[in-house]
């Protein structure tokens, strides 16, 4: 792994886009007091992840944005990019030159790049973890540190060596290695005491496992039951449906003799009707003829007792002329005995 070239814009004293290149033998940069050296060093620290600010030398992250200088206006984002020869595979990803960026806005909006996607902070933790190179690695050192370095606890300065030697990843692996053993030796006493525990009640969970089996093989055997119950059940009902159908059949048929035979009753009924008003008129006919007759009757009785009214008046009328007659001949017969 090799630092090939650092890209800086807007980064603290960097406000135009400024490229270092570090072809092999680049041992120092040198340069006079406030130039910006150490920011070189903080850029470098800062895309590789840096969170704080005190490390990078800064009040807040936003004094880490180019701020102005009398002849020119701050800037409103700052931003790193650092390339990295990978060609040996140290670091853990396919690329063989790897761009690390990151990205800062005034708003306070950032970003972290890798070979120009954005990823998370995460990401680029995981890809420097162990290589030697990363914010606690101790890559990069600060100015007055060194000292500091020296005269730390043993083993902080034990772990710093480790660090950069790379022995730490297995120390840090052994540590969680016992932990997880440690664990598991818990595990196991519990486990332990569980058994003992379990072993107590094996007697009466088997008691209750038999109560189980035979509970399991009685729930069968009704259900067998209950499955015979109701296929005679369905037997039962299939047969009386067959009946009742047979006899909605029947039911069915006598309804159309039925029906047949009402109609036949509604003509014979019609043709009754039509006799009837046949013989109404008929009587009504005869009624009118009867009426007649009598009337006729009446006039023929009347004219019969005129008749016979004439025939008394006639005989009375005779009567008298005989009388009259016989006076006559008495008379003519006196009147020939005067003669
Ligand atoms: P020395 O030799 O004293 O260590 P140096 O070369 O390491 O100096 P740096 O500490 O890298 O210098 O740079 C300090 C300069 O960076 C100061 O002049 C400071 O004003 C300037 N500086 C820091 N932050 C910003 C910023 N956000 N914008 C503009 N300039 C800044
Ligand atoms: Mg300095």
């Amino acid at each position: 792994m090799y630092l090939t070239k650092l890209e800086m814009r807007g980064f603290k004293t960097f406000a135009d886009k400024t490229e270092l290149e570090f072809k092999p033998g680049i041992t120092a940069i040198v340069g006079p007091n406030g130039v910006g050296k150490s920011n070189i060093t903080d850029a470098i620290l800062w895309v590789l992840g840096e969170q704080s600010n005190k490390a990078l030398r800064a009040e807040s992250a936003q004094d880490l944005i180019f701020a102005g200088t009398a002849r020119r206006r701050p800037l409103g984002m700052a931003e790193v990019s650092l390339t990295l020869d990978n060609s040996d595979g140290s670091l853990p990803t396919d690329y063989s030159e790897v761009v690390v960026g990151r990205r800062l806005f005034r708003s306070g909006e950032s970003a972290y790049l890798l070979n120009r996607a954005t990823v998370r902070l995460r990401d680029i933790r995981d890809l420097f973890v162990d290589t030697g190179l990363g914010p606690q690695a101790y890559s990069v050192v600060g100015q007055g540190e060194l000292e500091a370095i020296l005269s730390i606890r043993s083993e902080d300065r034990r772990a710093l060596i480790e660090e950069v030697a790379g022995v730490r990843k297995y120390r840090l692996r052994r540590t969680e290695a016992e932990r997880k053993l440690e664990g598991t030796r818990a595990n196991l006493v519990r486990v332990t005491d569980i058994l003992h525990e379990l072993s107590s009640q094996r007697g009466p969970l088997e008691e209750e496992a038999s109560r189980a089996r035979q509970y399991k093989e009685l729930a069968e055997q009704l259900e067998g039951l209950e499955l015979q119950l109701l296929a005679v059940d369905y037997r039962r009902r299939a047969s009386r449906r067959g009946q009742l159908v047979n006899e909605v059949e029947n039911l069915r048929t006598d309804a159309a003799a039925v029906r047949t035979k009402i109609s036949q009753l509604d003509a014979e009924h019609e043709q009754v009707s039509l006799r009837i008003a046949g013989l109404a008129d008929e009587l009504e006919r005869l009624r009118d003829e009867a009426t007649a007759a009598e009337r006729r009757a009446d006039q023929q009785r009347q004219s019969t007792a005129l008749a016979q009214e004439r025939l008394r008046s006639i005989a009375e009328r005779r009567q008298q002329l005989v009388t009259l007659q016989e006076q006559g001949r008495k008379r003519i017969a006196k009147l020939q005995q005067r003669l």
